[in-house]
């Protein structure tokens, strides 16, 4: 294919993903906004600058420099896609070093142009060379992505970049055995074009996907944890409970479920503010959270109200857990801005249930009546449901 044809793909390639990841960053509110997808755009749009310029001879505008200022041009926006991947993957900023040597080599390339005047062979080497070791970083970030949702694309994307890299090295090499060609019709450069291409028209589509696997677990987890104290919320403990029970029957094991509120939590409110109230829900979230097993479920299902889901219900360790739980809660001091740090109590009920005859929703209500037994017995202890196994079906 022609040289020229292929700039102009390359051009309006890189210009239409540009507008592709500007119109997806605008498009999300405020703090949803990801750099890493504007500095995407940016690389798209550097790149379509310097194929552009590349491009500009075909419309008799030729001025020295210009080969340089179009290479110039794709080299920063290879290294605003190194920045863009390593931005958006979240990674170390240390991964960033590569771009000394980088400057170096840009500094070498233009001072020659400036002293030797535009010579393919110089600016195909040390421009290869640049690119090479910015594309290899860039392939080795999205090669560590740690999000497993988005790693096989991720995977896919840097690969694509070693191929890339590995065209770059064929074309400096092809450069470095043929000393005899000066300058004239650079007969690599169209395979380069070419590659350029395939790139861009994989690359784009790749990060498209990374976007949309990690807007589909945002999504996710919005949709499954409460935003103060990042445990669960109702939705997932009510799923959770349904399928367990179900399982616990098919099995013929147990399950125990803990109704927990805050005492007197109004008081707190009264005392330290709104404010100080979430801090105090988000310790006691962190209490919880840090006493309960892997397999157990904490969720946040009312104002000051959080459930446990007992995957070991069998007693005594279910009456264990529950003590552990109030006793975790009351020995810790949460320390509030400019305060004396506070200490508070929970009241605690469960139910234990076994048996065919029990469902989710009553085994709820018998938790939720022990908790009111807890409170009316005093305050900060733990109440078990009398009417544990088998709970009889809810009508009320
Ligand atoms: P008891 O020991 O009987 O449970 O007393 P209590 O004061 O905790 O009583 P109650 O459960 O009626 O009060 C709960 C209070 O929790 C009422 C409400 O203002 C407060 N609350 C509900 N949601 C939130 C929240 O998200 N943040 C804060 N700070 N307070 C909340
Ligand atoms: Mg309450
Ligand atoms: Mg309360």
């Amino acid at each position: 294919m022609h040289a020229g044809t292929l700039l102009l793909v390359n051009a309006l390639l890189a210009a239409l993903s540009s507008a592709l990841f500007l119109a997806l960053y605008i498009a999300r509110p405020g703090a949803g906004r990801e750099p890493g997808v504007l500095l995407w755009s940016l690389s798209y749009a550097a790149f379509a600058a310097g194929f552009g310029v590349l491009f500009a001879p075909a419309f008799h505008l030729d001025f020295p420099g210009l080969g340089l200022a179009g290479n110039l041009l794709i080299d920063a926006g290879t290294v605003l896609a190194l920045l863009a991947a390593n931005f958006y993957l979240g990674l170390s900023r240390r991964a960033l070093w590569v771009l000394a040597p980088v400057a170096v080599l840009a500094l070498i390339e233009t001072g020659l142009v400036i002293h030797e005047g535009e010579n393919l062979r110089h600016m195909v080497i040390l421009g290869g060379a640049l690119t090479g070791v910015v594309t290899v970083a860039t392939g080795v970030a999205f090669w560590q992505c740690k999000d497993p949702a988005q790693r096989p694309v991720a995977r896919l994307a840097g690969l694509f970049h070693f191929l890339w890299a590995a065209m770059l090295l064929m074309r400096m090499s092809w450069w470095m055995a043929h000393p005899q060609v000066l300058a004239g019709p650079d007969h690599t450069s169209t395979f380069g074009l070419l590659s350029r291409v395939v790139l861009t028209w994989v690359i784009t589509p790749c990060l498209l996907w990374m976007l949309t696997r990690k807007l589909d677990a945002e999504l996710i987890r919005h949709a499954s944890q409460d935003p103060l104290t990042g445990v669960a919320n109702r939705r997932v403990m009510w799923e959770q409970g349904e399928q367990r029970m179900a399982q616990s029957q098919q099995r013929n094991t147990a399950i125990a479920v803990l109704m927990i509120d805050v005492d007197r939590f109004k008081s707190i409110n009264d005392r330290w503010g709104h404010d100080g109230g979430d801090q105090v829900l988000v310790a006691i979230a962190d209490a919880l959270r840090r006493n309960i097993r892997e397999k157990d479920i904490l969720a946040r299902v009312g104002g000051e109200e959080f459930m446990v889901l007992l995957h070991q219900a069998e007693e005594p360790a279910a009456t264990e857990a529950a003590e552990r739980l109030r006793r975790a809660v009351e020995s810790q001091a949460i320390a509030l801005l400019h305060d004396q740090p506070l200490q508070c109590t929970v009241s605690i009920g469960y139910c234990i249930a076994r048996g065919a005859e029990a469902n989710w929703r009553s085994v709820v209500v018998a938790a939720d009546r022990a908790l009111y037994a807890a409170k009316q017995g005093g305050r900060n202890r733990v109440m078990r449901a009398m009417e544990d196994s088998p709970i009889q079906p809810f009508r009320g």
